[in-house]
């Protein structure tokens, strides 16, 4: 009798209470084609090859998790998989990748109306107090939803975003990853960025068992993949980050992806050796389309 109750509670309310995260972007803020890169990493375009998003849906909810430099086909394709109108977005931190996509929202684009944004209170300062960003509030093309670490935001349809701070260059705001959870169902971690995970006062190796899914910084496979001063723009290398999930059991491995690769990344490659190794142990990258369910 349960399970017929069960089966006729998911058929009425399936769609409503079951949340999709996809993957909507897996590139560093620069993107591909990068400007001025001449390499191969940019030589042959993908498709749907954007900027980091992650994106979390049911049929009355469409939440962004970043607004990315591609927002315009993230949101478009967020929208049309929900079949929802509405939507919100939660912002990471204050670097071009990240959210630069707000002006999308204004008076010379699409000019929406209240957009729900949810960041934390240097993000919100710098928004509020710097234009043009200034002028999406003053027309109110968003609202914006103050944050607090640690404090979990309970969204529609039991769907829970809680932020927490990582070391990162915070020139003009603090920087957080997020927790995405369903009441009684799934937890994803999202890392987008992060400096270094010694850095971290959470251990990573602690929290990947903790979590079903885990998309975290990927930014370089290794030492030396661009030619500037790697420690100006700190990020665990792949290499580094594979070596620490070597002490985790296979099933703990499996529930990770990296995400947020610099054009010059050749894990963007799926014939890449490398990779390919790391895929073997139990690893993955993250691609554009991919769906999970919380
Ligand atoms: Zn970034
Ligand atoms: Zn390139
Ligand atoms: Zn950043």
């Amino acid at each position: 009798m349960k399970h017929f109750i069960n089966i006729v509670f998911y058929l009425t309310f399936g769609t409503v209470y079951g949340q999709t995260l996809v993957v909507l972007g897996t590139l560093q803020d620069g993107g591909s084609p990068h400007m001025n890169c001449e390499k191969p990493c940019c030589a042959a375009p993908k498709a749907n090859d954007y900027v980091a998003c992650l994106g979390v849906y049911d049929s009355t909810l469409a939440v962004l998790f970043d607004a990315t430099p591609d927002i315009v086909p993230q949101l478009g394709e967020i929208l049309e998989r929900s079949g929802s109108k509405k939507y919100s977005v939660f912002l990471t931190h204050a670097h071009m990748g990240h959210y630069t996509g707000l002006a999308h929202f204004g008076r010379e684009a699409a000019n929406t109306s209240k957009v729900p944004v949810y960041a934390m209170p240097r993000m919100i300062d710098f928004l509020a107090k710097n234009g043009p960003w200034n002028q999406l509030l003053k027309l109110q093309n968003i609202t914006l939803n103050g944050l607090e670490e640690g404090v979990p935001r309970m969204l529609k349809n039991g769907l829970i975003i809680e932020p927490f701070l990582v070391p990162h260059r915070d020139e003009f705001s603090e920087t957080v990853g997020y927790y995405i959870k369903r009441k009684g169902g799934k937890v994803a971690l999202y890392i987008p960025d992060i400096d270094k995970w010694e850095e971290w006062e959470e251990n990573i190796i602690a929290v990947i068992p903790r979590v079903d899914f885990a998309f975290i910084d990927g930014t370089f496979f290794a030492d030396g993949e661009v030619p500037r001063p790697m420690s100006e723009v700190p990020h665990p290398f792949i290499s580094e980050s594979a070596k620490l999930f070597s002490y985790l059991p296979r099933k703990e491995r499996e529930k990770i992806y990296f995400i947020h690769l610099n054009h010059s990344n050749p894990g963007r490659n799926a014939e890449f050796e490398g990779r390919k190794a790391l895929e073997a142990e139990g690893l993955h990258f993250a691609e554009f389309g991919q769906e999970f369910q919380l």
